[in-house]
């Protein structure tokens, strides 16, 4: 399937924005898609709301993208709202005696199925990546229970269809969860296998604070040297966290070679969702082919890849075009966040007809 690649120069504008510090992120959407961002918070601030099914491949950045967006419309209109999480905190409230006793009344109240509730909690006891999903109307009615809990928000839904099977269940989902009226849209991502790989070879999180960055292509301010390892490494530069050590995630090193399967089986679902009828579509492409890059986008809105020089007393920080193969072999340049999501925004505000 062929993901169109989205036009971010704007004619006019040609200062240049840091696109990884928050102020910078404000004065380039505010250049570059002022009029959009304007028409959203309206619709927003008039009491509407709308659903995304964000439909990606594993580390694909969904939620970075989402994030961003909440970040640049306003926190107060817009929830990521991941499955995943969901179910990390109910395995947590399991723990705990009283929430446990609060989701068993739940699920004997509400549930309806297949399993009885020793059943549904010994699934979400054993789940884990390796485990089968869990039932699809076990997840659909955790979610409508924790959706209820907060104030009515635009909605942006990660994790669920997970897979084939539960695909036709979103075309009901607003119903379920009391959106009724509301508009909903898929949000397909096409990202190369090769930058996924790279991203996850190269992570480096906080163990304090949990950032996110990466050696190769996203650092923070500080990088050190390890004489004795001869290997740089990232610090926190957030000031609460005293410059603590960034580490690898378990099992990142091997990249997507384990999870390969899991690839394929995201791409079928995007394939899938893109040939349903009826439900408005938004495509994000994280990558540009070399040859289109000067007449779409700008040069900063692309990833560089950073490297690093040890003169034996500091570190110099150099930075270099990052130039990798598309999943059809075709050389390309990878998109910062901040330029996906400007696509994101023009986008949204056409199938909204705003
Ligand atoms: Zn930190």
């Amino acid at each position: 399937m062929q993901f169109p690649v989205f036009r971010t120069k704007v004619k006019g504008v040609t200062k240049k924005f840091d696109l990884n510090s928050p102020a910078g992120r404000r004065q380039y959407f505010e250049l570059k898609a002022g009029p959009e961002i304007k028409k959203l918070r309206a619709y927003f601030k008039k009491g509407n709301t709308f659903i995304a099914y964000l439909l990606g491949k594993k580390n694909s950045g969904k939620g970075t993208y989402s994030k961003m967006f909440a970040e640049i419309i306003g926190h107060q209109y817009v929830e990521h709202f991941s499955i995943g999480d969901m179910i990390r905190e109910i395995d947590r409230d399991l723990k705990d005696a009283k929430k446990k006793k609060e989701l068993i009344t739940f699920l004997e109240k509400n549930y309806r199925g297949g399993h009885s509730v020793e059943e549904l909690l010994s699934f979400l006891k054993k789940r884990s990546t390796s485990a089968p999903l869990l039932p699809t109307d076990l997840i659909l009615v955790l979610a409508k229970r924790q959706i209820s809990r907060g104030k009515k928000k635009t909605l942006f839904i990660d994790g669920f269809p997970r897979g084939l099977d539960q695909i036709n269940f979103t075309l009901f989902f607003r119903d379920l969860i009391g959106y009724r009226e509301d508009p909903d849209v898929f949000i397909l991502f096409n990202v190369p296998e090769k930058i996924i790989d790279e991203r996850m070879k190269y992570r480096r999180v906080c163990p304090k604070c949990q950032t996110s960055r990466n050696l190769k292509l996203l650092p923070t301010s500080k990088v050190e040297y390890d004489a004795k390892k001869k290997e740089f490494y990232l610090l926190c530069d957030n000031p609460r966290c005293k410059s603590v050590k960034l580490q690898p995630k378990e099992g990142d090193e091997k990249g997507i070679g384990p999870i390969k399967a899991r690839l394929l089986k995201d791409e079928e679902l995007i394939q899938q969702a893109a040939s349903l009828y009826g439900i408005p579509k938004i495509f994000l492409r994280n990558s540009v082919p070399e040859t289109l890059a000067k007449t779409y986008v700008d040069d900063y809105e692309l990833t560089p890849e950073y490297y690093y020089q040890w003169d034996g007393q500091k570190v110099a920080v150099k930075e270099k075009p990052w130039v990798v193969a598309d999943d059809e072999g075709v050389p390309s340049y990878s998109l910062l966040a901040a330029a996906v999501v400007l696509s994101l925004i023009k986008q949204t505000v056409e199938v909204l007809h705003l």
